[in-house]
């Protein structure tokens, strides 16, 4: 099967691994454990294909100069992560972004999605969609809206980010 490396990056408490665990193993843990660098393998199917993701939950990507530039180099597709509860995460999303397509070069038109987390925590939300929309709107990419608690969205991203690297 067609195989795809996808890296998942953000600031630090945003609901990087959380995510992720949602999407690999369909479960969810309250506890906040910083992560440990992490790869997870899922198949995932597109148009009854069947192809294998394998996704890297990175730890401390907000110091850039510890963004695994080997990982991001070897990615297929990039999932950047902040938390709709913290607005200065988005921001972060923006610097990542530009080193992603600096350490991409002239693949820099690899698939990202933009992922705002923590949508079940409604009364702390501090970022708004249209925050959300000047920004990803500018880069011509697409964004969702999470929460790995209640997992809502979360196939969706992981299934679109799939379409565009198939597509690419
Ligand atoms: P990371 O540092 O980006 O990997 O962040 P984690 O995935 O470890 O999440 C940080 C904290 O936020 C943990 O306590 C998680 O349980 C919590 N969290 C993550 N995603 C969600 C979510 O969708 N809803 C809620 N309510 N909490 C979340
Ligand atoms: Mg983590």
């Amino acid at each position: 099967v067609q195989r795809f490396n996808v890296v998942v990056l953000g600031a630090g408490g945003v609901g990087k691994s959380a995510l992720t665990f949602r999407f690999a193993k369909n479960s969810f843990n309250e506890l906040y454990n910083p992560t440990t660098e992490e790869t997870y393998c899922r198949d995932i199917f597109l148009n009854g294909e069947r192809y294998a993701m394998e996704i890297v939950d990175t730890a401390g990507a907000e110091q850039f100069t510890e963004l695994n530039e080997q990982y991001v180099r070897a990615a297929h597709g990039f999932v950047l992560v902040f938390s709709l509860t913290y607005q200065a995460s988005l921001r972060e999303i923006d610097d990542i972004r530009k080193q992603v397509s600096r350490v991409k070069g002239a693949n820099a038109d690899t698939p990202i999605i933009v992922v705002g987390t923590k949508l079940d925590l409604v009364h702390e939300r501090e970022v708004t969609r249209d925050k959300i929309r000047q920004l990803v709107n500018k880069w011509g990419i697409t964004f969702y809206e999470t929460s790995a608690k209640q997992n809502w969205h979360i196939s969706d991203v992981f299934q679109d980010l799939l379409a565009q690297m198939r597509d690419r």
